[in-house]
């Protein structure tokens, strides 16, 4: 009965989200190729029970746990509407650094610890959009992150599809699987959501509204996963395109080939230009901007 009553609010939450004007897009000066429109329509679809994506290899980690073990399901957030975001206010001078820590099962990735050294070092918050099969082979890493309160953790999927085209219910446990291991790790809960390679359809956007989250796209992209793109390339993209309320998107998994080394640059720029560093959250107001 539960799950009767969750599918015909799913439903009714759809039919909502699509109607409504008070969808939350924020214009993007140099739209996405691979995206495709934000405007909405009446999906149709169903969900099954029972999520079937589960990760295939328990996860291994050599830090005791010294606290009870926490549930392996987080708690459910209430819905919202869709929040499609490609930056924050125009007029704040707040930036945030955003790093993505993507893997598909098939396709290993690592974590550059360096990028965590100097954020240190600049005690400079930033977000990390967290992989759940990134975070199920890199559970120190998780760890680590979990324990800086100048980061944000958020949700990057399970296992980095592209969403677009795939199920309700493949879509939901890409959501879900992440959402429950990050908290079973770390025991934070994400509201913020980036889509893998910025792809999205109709039907993805709203299922992560209905899960709580929201979409966070980027305004500047450093262009870090290409190994051609050096340091001062990196640090001419942010010269170029940051603005007030920007959102700058990078990657912590290894393959941000010369990320931490553009990095020392990029954040002393930032705060040369009179910009200060937040994590998402506080650059949407969602979190206040604690006192320096
Ligand atoms: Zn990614």
């Amino acid at each position: 009965m539960k799950f009767i009553q969750r599918i015909v609010l799913l439903l009714a939450f759809m039919l909502a989200a699509c109607q409504t004007t008070n969808v939350t897009v924020y214009e993007s000066p140099t739209p996405s190729a691979t995206s495709t429109s934000p405007k909405v329509s009446t999906p149709t679809f169903t969900l099954s029970p029972e999520p079937t994506l589960t990760p295939s290899v328990t996860p291994t980690s050599t830090v005791t746990p010294t606290e009870t073990p926490r549930p392996d399901v987080a708690p459910t957030l209430p819905y919202t509407d869709v929040h499609f975001i490609l930056h924050g206010d125009r007029n704040k001078p707040y930036v945030a650094l955003t790093f993505d820590l993507c893997q598909k099962p098939e396709l290993p990735s690592w974590f550059d610890k360096r990028i965590v050294d100097v954020l240190n070092e600049y005690d400079a918050p930033a977000t990390f959009f967290m992989g759940g099969d990134w975070m199920r082979t890199h559970v120190d890493e998780t760890l680590l992150l979990a324990s800086n309160p100048n980061f944000e953790l958020g949700n990057h999927s399970w296992s980095h599809p592209d969403l677009p085209g795939l199920s309700a219910e493949v879509i939901s446990s890409e959501i879900v699987n992440t959402q429950n291991l990050l908290y079973k790790l770390t025991g934070r809960q994400s509201t913020l959501f980036r889509l893998p390679a910025g792809k999205y359809d109709d039907l993805t956007l709203g299922l992560i509204a209905w899960h709580g989250l929201y979409t966070i796209q980027w305004d500047v992209e450093t262009g870090d996963p290409d190994p051609t793109i050096d340091a001062e390339r990196m640090n001419w993209a942010v010269r170029e395109r940051v603005q007030n309320g920007s959102i700058i998107v990078m990657h912590a998994n290894g393959r941000g080939w010369h990320t931490a080394e553009a990095l020392p640059q990029m954040i002393e720029y930032l705060r040369e230009q009179g910009y200060t560093l937040v994590t998402v959250s506080q650059l949407l107001g969602l979190e206040p901007i604690p006192d320096n």
